[in-house]
């Protein structure tokens, strides 16, 4: 083992890194022996979610509720609402989704960066809800006919506990790496009793 000089009296002790091979035991660092950089982006990515501002009906006087003190979604790293999309990853359809909107959502989606994730929240965005009835032509039965959903939150409305579920629920799947392709793969949150 050398020495080093420090303030002209004291000799520090410099352990060169071939002599502290083998030396850490693997308890002590397994986070950084055997993390994969993938694992890392994804639990850094599934605790930072950016949602857009964005509300559709009813449902997102919920979400804004989610958003506010008593139930701060900051708490999971979800609360920071982006008013552009070009800084959002999560979009949350909050409420029923009208025909007119529909090339809003996609312009709106195809903005958002990727990776980017989808959760419907409510009814109306699940299968149209309580607008949906035979030859109805004003709504779209459900935001999976837009894009690809990862989460459905059932309820009319959802409480913001049950989106906080949603959001819990959509921080498992990115940090497995998942990813909806299609509306089978999309997990449904349980609505708990209030
Ligand atoms: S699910 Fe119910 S509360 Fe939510 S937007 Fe539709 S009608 Fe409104």
């Amino acid at each position: 083992m050398n020495t080093v000089k420090s303030g002209g009296s004291v000799s520090l002790p410099v352990v060169t890194a071939k002599e502290m091979e083998g030396q850490i035991p693997i308890e002590a660092s397994p986070f950084v022996r055997f993390a994969v950089l993938e694992d890392l982006l994804n639990a850094a990515r599934a605790n930072s979610l950016w949602p857009l501002t964005f509300g559709l009906a009813c449902c997102a006087i919920e979400m804004m509720a989610a958003g506010a003190s008593k139930y701060d979604l900051d708490r999971f790293g979800a609360g920071v609402f982006r008013p552009s999309a070009r800084q959002a990853d999560v979009m949350i359809f909050a409420g029923t989704i009208s025909r007119k909107m529909g090339p809003v959502i996609q312009q709106l989606w195809d903005q958002m960066p990727s990776p980017k994730w989808a959760i419907a929240m409510g009814g109306c965005t699940i299968d149209g809800g309580p607008f949906k009835y035979p030859n109805q032509y004003a709504i779209y039965e459900g935001a999976d006919h837009l894009v690809p959903v990862d989460v459905y939150i059932p309820g009319c409305p959802p409480r913001p506990e049950a989106l906080i579920a949603g959001i819990l629920s959509l921080q498992e799947k990115i940090k497995k790496g998942e990813k909806a392709v299609s509306t089978t793969q999309a997990a449904l949150v349980e609505e708990k009793p209030s």
